[in-house]
């Protein structure tokens, strides 16, 4: 794996001359060259020149098939035409922003209210802004002021959830404290960390600290730890241990949302939280992100208990894209996607059985991942003793066949309704070379 993890990396510098220059030029404006960190790798990044569908060209004139599609956001695929239409038409005829309600915004909410089973929302403009609010709201509600996060788990840039990220298996050693993955940490003392996948855990901190935890933040299934599904029976523990203790359950359907079904993944998996952050999915590409939960806990903004600012809050123009997003999403469309993605995970299925590489897939709604380990993930510690040298190598693979699976290695694919089963069997196709080659 190391050798032909050599002449790939080696190939990659030789077929994207311009995405390099591009680096060495946006490096002296931008940190790294990038406009999010997560946008960076070593040497450098592709650099995207456009995209349509399900695809991109790069600034070499390369194209690539986007498996990454905006970490989840381009779920209706690039310009996808009624998402076009609906912009273009906010953008012509509507306005782009007024500093008091718009019906459009309504209308919006009225449609995310039976959609993801919310009393009642506000919209934000990225999801570590919702996180931020719904952490708040948590905190105004039940007054008191600590936050259990799981380990491992990313919730967007604010600091309280900057705690534990992916921290290093040498750091963290044998107990859960919580290590700040920045060096200023204003909120030491106030985050708790526990493993995913363990009641036992959470109900230790619950029953020694739960009088002032306001609330337990967590994705129901990860997805920034590739894929780790939820053990039978784990979430419903969750749902009740913080009931228990009078503790406030935020899901962070941030990446899950419209990936993991019409309704979200709460509804997916029958668990009902007091709130939950969406973004991503819902805005067709355009910065849109919500949180929302049941009208007791929403009653703090009404009440003023907190106040929620934004001044481009539900603008026209990513309503409009809202809307768009929100015709196209129905069952049937989400449904076929599905079915797509599962047909490629059977193959790829089998590609594993017949090359014995030590990996298995995972997979919700119309995302999926190759986890490089024989035996199942169920936490932040397993997915560490995966081998991420194969992972590297199975990412770096695609990339120098036409294949942008996201960049970072703890990500997934999106089969997004722009992809046809032709287009996922080039992922198929590609992945069974990499059998051949590791044989
Ligand atoms: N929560 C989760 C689970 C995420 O994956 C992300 C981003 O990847 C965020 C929150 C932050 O969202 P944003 O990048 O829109 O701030």
């Amino acid at each position: 794996a190391a050798r032909l993890l050599a002449a790939e990396w080696d190939r990659f510098t030789a077929s994207t001359g311009k995405s390099g220059e591009h680096n060495v030029r946006a490096s002296k404006s931008l940190p790294l060259g990038v406009t999010s960190s997560f946008q960076h790798w070593d040497p450098y990044p592709i650099s995207i020149a456009s995209a349509r569908g399900a695809w991109l060209t790069d600034v070499d004139g390369r194209q690539l098939l986007d498996l990454s599609m905006g970490f989840g956001a381009m779920l209706v695929g690039h310009l996808n035409p009624v998402v076009v239409e609906r912009v273009q038409q906010a953008l012509t005829s509507t306005g782009t922003l007024f500093v008091t309600p718009s019906p459009t915004a309504t209308e919006v909410a009225e449609r995310f209210q039976k959609r993801f089973g919310l009393d009642m929302l506000r919209f934000t403009n990225s999801g570590t802004e919702s996180l931020m609010y719904a952490i708040r709201a948590a905190r105004a509600y039940t007054r008191r002021k600590a936050i259990v996060k799981i380990e491992g788990g990313y919730h967007g840039g604010y600091d309280a959830m900057q705690v534990s990220v992916k921290p290093a298996l040498a750091d963290i050693g044998p107990g859960d404290a919580p290590i700040p993955d920045v060096p200023f940490d204003v909120e030491a003392g106030t985050v708790y960390v526990v493993p995913y996948n363990n009641l036992e855990r959470l109900g230790e901190i619950l029953a020694q600290h739960g009088s002032e935890i306001a609330a337990v933040v967590m994705e129901p299934v990860i997805e920034n730890l590739a894929i780790v599904l939820p053990d039978e029976g784990y979430l419903a523990g969750v749902r009740a241990a913080c009931d228990q203790h009078g503790v406030l359950l935020i899901f962070d359907e941030v990446k899950t949302g419209l990936t993991a079904g019409a309704a979200g993944a709460a509804q997916r998996l029958g668990v009902k939280p007091d709130l939950i952050t969406l973004a991503k999915s819902i805005g067709g590409g355009l910065p849109l992100a919500a949180f929302g939960g049941t009208n007791e806990v929403m009653q703090v903004v009404v009440d003023g208990r907190m106040a929620h600012f934004g001044t481009y809050n539900g603008n026209p123009l990513v309503m409009a894209a809202a809307q768009a997003v929100d015709d196209i999403c129905t069952e049937d469309a989400l449904d076929a996607a599905e079915k797509i993605n599962v047909g490629t995970l059977d193959q790829i299925d089998g590609i594993i059985a017949e090359f014995q590489l030590p990996a298995h897939t995972v997979s919700l709604g119309v995302k999926g991942c190759v986890t490089w380990s024989t035996t199942p993930v169920r936490n932040y510690r397993d997915y560490k003793a995966t081998d991420f040298q194969l992972a590297e190598l199975s990412w770096l693979w695609g990339v120098n066949r036409g294949i942008l699976t996201p960049p970072g290695l703890d990500e997934q694919w999106l089969v997004s309704l722009a992809h046809a089963a032709v287009e996922m069997d080039t992922l198929v196709e590609h992945f069974r070379e990499l059998g051949q080659a590791l044989r």
